[in-house]
């Protein structure tokens, strides 16, 4: 099997699909990130030409410690449009890695690259087997399957179809985000106005954050808790209901989880597919 994970940036696919991605590797399944921006954009010291080269070198770090293979594009943060280009563009790569499962984000995203990414996926999808668009890398025969990552965005809500107990995965996930070192403790804490402290297990302790009550909702974690914490936490309060239909009374004592919802323009799930593909 082959699973693509399509994320605007560097971070992205870390953190909203890093459990995901390890169920994959582990279970032998070839996994590709793909991040469409440089990353050029998210420095508030570093020179855009000097954010970009750090970035990628934080990437091939994520892509040594997951062993996969881990594309960046060359488009800027912030510049990347639907165009008609950029999705010839991602046509063809799609194409000639044929994965059977895509991950991306909504097109309803707060951030503008996040938006255009899951537009062009979408712009994309039912394009990837007609065979006289970009004849020069042949159709693929079927769509794959192909899911949004999970978000918080309410116009229209987030649907968690498929949640995923990532609490095995949870110490290797914190580990690939604190790989993108100039994401995680320099430029988000700048823009949320944190302090980051010193010292290796400071830090880490600092992007892990408090510790949750398995019970609360989303609302009172929401609350209650920092944004960096959340980041981990969070999925688990907002698909509880969810966790507790798949796995039972287990799903209520579930910490860390990740959730995806199925793209309207997703190829077939059938039973099968969804046996190998969603544990
Ligand atoms: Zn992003």
């Amino acid at each position: 099997m082959k699973i693509l994970f399509i994320g605007a940036h560097q971070d992205d696919n870390e953190f909203d699909c890093g459990g995901l991605a390890m169920t994959y590797i582990d279970r032998g399944h070839e996994v590709r990130f793909l991040s469409v921006c440089n990353g050029c954009g998210g420095h508030h010291i570093l020179s855009p030409e000097e954010t970009t080269a750090t970035r990628a070198k934080e990437s091939a770090a994520v892509a040594e410690y997951l062993g996969i293979t881990y594309d960046v594009w060359d488009f800027d943060d912030c510049s990347i449009v639907p165009d008609l280009e950029t999705r010839r563009r991602l046509i063809r790569y799609i194409r000639a890695f044929a994965p059977d499962l895509i991950v991306s984000h909504r097109p309803n995203d707060y951030h503008a690259d996040h938006r255009t990414v899951g537009q062009l996926v979408q712009d994309a999808s039912y394009m990837l087997i007609v065979p006289h668009e970009c004849p020069d890398v042949p159709a693929m025969r079927k769509t794959p399957v192909i899911l949004y990552s999970g978000d918080y965005f309410t116009n229209p809500p987030f649907r968690p179809d498929f949640v995923f107990d990532i609490t095995p995965y949870i110490e290797r996930k914190m580990h690939i985000a604190s790989l993108n070192v100039s994401q995680v403790f320099e430029w988000l804490p700048y823009t949320n106005g944190e302090t980051v402290p010193e010292g290796e297990a400071e830090r880490l302790a600092f992007l892990r954050g408090t510790e949750i009550d398995e019970n609360s909702t989303d609302k009172e974690v929401l609350a209650a808790y920092p944004t960096r914490y959340v980041k981990f936490a969070k999925p688990a309060a907002k698909c509880r209901k969810e966790l507790i239909k798949k796995y039972g009374r287990r799903g209520r004592k579930i910490r860390f989880a990740e959730m995806y919802q199925l793209c309207e323009y997703s190829g077939a799930i059938t039973d099968e597919v969804r046996k190998e593909l969603l544990v």
